[in-house]
């Protein structure tokens, strides 16, 4: 059984105004609600110091970053948080859709660097459990995840495409409101780390610890890319980290509501849930290879 979104400050906005539509002087009022509102938890980009470059994937950085994945291919995902603070930061971040990767990671964070600037991509689809577990991070460990969100707001951006676009061009709809999102954070950053698992799925096997993310100019450090579902499991046991609970009503992976279905009892995919029913298996952001450009 599906859980129903809760958040309906995102996409009840948009049935609302379809349904009020017909009707200016309600549609109006409705708009200036919107525009009021405060979005709790959106913090903005951090300003990097003056003279901040971009960096550039020199032949000098691939052999420092392939040097460094061999050496990590061993190390605890503590110990290369710890050299990618050491080398990288302030302008290090992470982005997390508070997976249990993500929490794992944020854990081990709240030992390192705390302060590092950790965001979620705001789609203005997610699950209300999503949005809760940013404030149980927050309680936890301090860290106070921002929520980064893509130009337009949902209503506003169904408007423009008459519709919701995650029903006619998923794709579409993961760039602007995830890939354009993390764009606009890489040019303020040098590195960033994800809680991809190589075990997740074919593209993800082949993530390297540390390498050049080609698609952001940045460096992407992958510190569980070895760990397995059970070992992040067992973390999060172990030391009661906070996560997502629908990860206990069938969903293993969480993403978009509109996106995202609990798996049926033999399923084994653990992304079975994931844009079900579509060639889609990624939202582009981990892509290695983008073929027909289903990697979006
Ligand atoms: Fe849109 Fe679905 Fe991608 Fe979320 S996961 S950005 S709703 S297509």
């Amino acid at each position: 059984m599906s859980a129903l979104p809760s958040r309906l400050d995102h996409y009840g906005d948009a049935a609302l105004v379809a349904a009020n539509a017909a009707n200016p002087l309600k549609l109006a009022m409705f708009e200036s609600s919107v525009a009021e509102r405060p979005r709790a938890g959106a913090v903005g980009l951090p300003k990097p110091a003056p003279g901040f470059r971009r960096l550039n994937n020199t032949a000098e950085l691939q052999e420092e970053l392939q040097e460094a994945s061999r050496r990590f291919e061993t190390a605890t995902p503590e110990e290369i948080i710890a050299w990618g603070v050491e080398r990288y930061a302030p302008y290090l971040t992470m982005a997390t859709a508070f997976g249990p990767e993500g929490c794992v990671i944020l854990s081990m964070l709240a030992k390192v660097a705390p302060e590092t600037y950790v965001f979620n991509l705001d789609t203005g689809y997610q699950f209300q459990e999503t949005l809760d577990l940013r404030d149980s991070i927050a309680d936890k460990y301090g860290i106070e995840v921002d929520l980064l969100a893509p130009e337009l707001p949902v209503n506003e951006y169904e408007a423009v495409h008459g519709g919701p676009l995650y029903r006619t061009n998923p794709n579409q709809c993961c760039f602007d409101r995830k890939i354009k999102t993390l764009q606009r954070a890489s040019e303020v950053m040098h590195a960033w780390m994800s809680g991809i698992r190589r075990d997740q799925s074919a593209d993800r096997a082949q993530a390297a610890v540390v390498g050049w993310d080609k698609k952001f100019g940045l460096v992407k450090i992958s510190p569980l890319a070895n760990w397995t579902k059970k070992d992040v499991w067992k973390r999060i046991t172990d030391e009661g980290i906070p996560y997502n609970p629908l990860h206990d009503q069938g969903y293993p992976s969480v993403g978009c509501w509109p996106c995202t279905r609990a798996v049926a009892a033999g399923e084994t995919d653990e992304r079975a849930g994931r844009w079900s029913g579509m060639k889609k298996t990624e939202c582009g952001l981990h892509s290695i290879s983008e073929q027909d450009g289903s990697g979006i």
